[in-house]
């Protein structure tokens, strides 16, 4: 027997809809490309997602037809975001810190029709055009007057002349959940990058997870910053989340300094910021040499890579601010931990709340998790036996786009490259990407432990560990350190900061101090290209 219950649906356009019609007054607040604020409402962005949806089909665009954008976080992307899914395109948000020849290669593989770009990005565009022959039309998202006279650049539209010609009433159209409604490229460090490819089902129910009290805890009272980009995996799905809740939304544009995210944070009254490690390293260094303090911010989520402690303890000790720490990857959407403490732990002394805080926290209700060994067995939830951890679930990649790469699955699991350890409460490690993995005398060795202890150093700004060839233990721990502007440490005065805080054969053999740590164009440590730049390194010693 069926329920009997209404079937409708998950549509993105429902989001914009809801938000119109519920929050139609809620703010949208942009720093521009220009630099000057914006301001406007759900209930505008509703009305021009509409104009965009419209000038879609002026542009005879058929169902799943690619729109790409090269944009900062902005209300022109938001609108996008709801104009180019909610009408039966695909949103193809393309990481514009890429090389342009990976970009041209993308833009290529995911037969992009129409590209729309902040104007910073001109130079990238005039770089790839000539290659992108699928690309009818590029539309740079400003006013007609802002277009350059000779860019070289075929079919170039103003997107405020572009959609504005239309009219803000459209209906949405009606069609099944499970249509394509936006994709992303991995950022891919080996080999041509591959892309996921999101539903409008696997959008919405990652909006609704994601806004829950122990994911986002999302709200209409809360004014949320996403510094983390809508280029990289939706914002992390923030910009539907907040169509879902109402809740108002501030976006950095290009600005992603430690000032200029400071200002906007205390100006629009934020409550909860999302981001990565490194922009929230950039705010830190801000706000301590010029004695600042957050008068609103509440939560922030911190992710895409292992948060150091020393970060959790500055937001909390020194600011107030409570850090959630989040685990995800492009594959699922891209949540799948989040860390926040069960009720049973609230009483416990803070260093034991900072050792579960640590943690890249609880699966949400959506995705399962396990852990697996070498022999391909599960391993126990014991919080000590770490091995790859695999996970499924409605907005995990059952298959890449065009099934690059083969079938990824495991037994109906998608291997997450991540090696990890549960606790019996379910709070997931990461220990290390299985290519980081350290192995030392048949023993591994955390890298995100061993950075996370020279983190904690006054001096440190930034530190990667990776592991070098050594005749008799095979491999050994190196830390690549950059050092905060004007601050000293020496290479043994950093090694005996080791010293009682993790066991002997886990302290690094050695200190290599860098000028910067190479960065990729999610803003993740590149150790691959670290172990380029250390080639002929040789351990001491050895
Ligand atoms: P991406 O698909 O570019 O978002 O990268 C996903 C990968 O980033 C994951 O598989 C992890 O290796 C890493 N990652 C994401 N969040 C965290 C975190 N909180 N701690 C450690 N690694 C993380």
């Amino acid at each position: 027997m069926l329920g009997l219950m209404q079937s409708q649906p998950l549509l993105i356009s429902s989001l914009v809809d809801h938000a119109e019609h519920h929050h139609g007054e809620g703010q949208i607040v942009s720093r521009r490309v220009e630099g000057d604020i914006h301001r406007y409402t759900w209930k505008d962005v509703a009305a021009r997602a509409r104009q965009v949806a419209r000038a879609l089909d002026g542009m005879n665009l058929m169902f799943s037809d690619r729109v790409a954008t090269l944009a900062w976080n902005g209300y022109r992307h938001l609108e996008l975001y709801f104009g180019v899914s909610g009408s039966g395109r695909v949103l193809h948000t393309i990481n514009p810190r890429l090389h342009p020849d990976q970009i041209a290669w993308i833009a290529n593989h995911a037969e992009d029709q129409v590209l729309c770009f902040d104007m910073t990005f001109l130079p990238l565009v005039q770089a790839i055009h000539a290659r992108c022959p699928g690309i009818k039309a590029y539309v740079a998202l400003c006013e007609p007057g802002k277009l350059p006279a000779d860019s070289g650049i075929p079919n170039l539209l103003s997107y405020e002349a572009w959609m504005g010609a239309h009219p803000t009433t459209y209906d949405w159209p009606s069609f099944d959940e499970n249509s394509a409604s936006s994709m992303c490229y991995t950022s891919g460090t080996t080999g041509n990058p591959k892309a996921a490819l999101y539903s409008h089902r696997s959008t919405i129910l990652h909006a609704y997870a994601a806004a829950l009290p122990d994911v986002m805890c999302l709200s209409a009272r809360d004014s949320v910053l996403p510094v983390v980009p809508m280029f990289h995996v939706n914002a992390w799905g923030i910009p539907y989340s907040a169509a879902l809740t109402g809740c108002k939304l501030v976006f950095p544009g290009p600005a992603m300094d430690g000032k200029s995210v400071y200002e906007l944070l205390e100006e629009e009254k934020v409550t909860y910021a999302a981001g990565v490690p490194t922009v929230w390293q950039m705010l830190l260094g801000h706000m301590k040499p010029n004695n600042l303090r957050f008068s609103t911010l509440k939560r922030t989520v911190i992710g895409g890579s292992a948060c150091p402690p020393a970060m959790i303890n500055a937001f909390n000790d020194d600011y107030g601010v409570e850090v959630l720490h989040a685990w995800g990857m492009t594959e699922m959407s891209p949540l799948g931990t989040l860390c926040t403490l069960k009720n049973r732990h609230l009483n416990l002394p803070a260093d034991e709340k900072m050792k579960i805080r640590l943690k890249q926290g609880r699966a949400i209700y959506g995705v399962d998790m396990k852990i697996v060994g070498d022999d391909g067995k599960e391993l126990p939830w014991d919080g000590k036996a770490f091995g790859d951890l695999y996970v499924r679930g409605p907005w995990v990649v059952r298959e890449y786009f065009k099934g690059e790469g083969g079938d990824p699955l495991v037994n109906g699991w998608f291997p997450t490259g991540d090696v990890a350890t549960i606790d019996a409460d379910g709070y997931m490690q990461i220990t290390d990407r299985s290519k980081d993995v350290i192995k030392s005398g048949g023993e591994w060795i955390s890298s995100i432990d061993v950075e996370n202890i020279a983190m904690a150093h006054p001096a440190v700004q930034m530190a990667a560990c990776i592991g070098m060839r050594h005749p008799k233990w095979d491999e050994r721990p190196v830390i690549a350190v950059v050092k905060r502007p004007g601050a000293e440490v020496t290479r043994d005065e950093l090694l005996k900061f080791y010293e009682g805080k993790t066991a002997k054969w886990q302290v690094p053999d050695d200190v290599v101090f860098v000028d910067a740590i190479p960065l990729g164009a999610t803003g993740k440590m590149l150790k691959t290209r670290l172990r380029e730049q250390l080639k002929d390194y040789k351990l001491p010693g050895t």
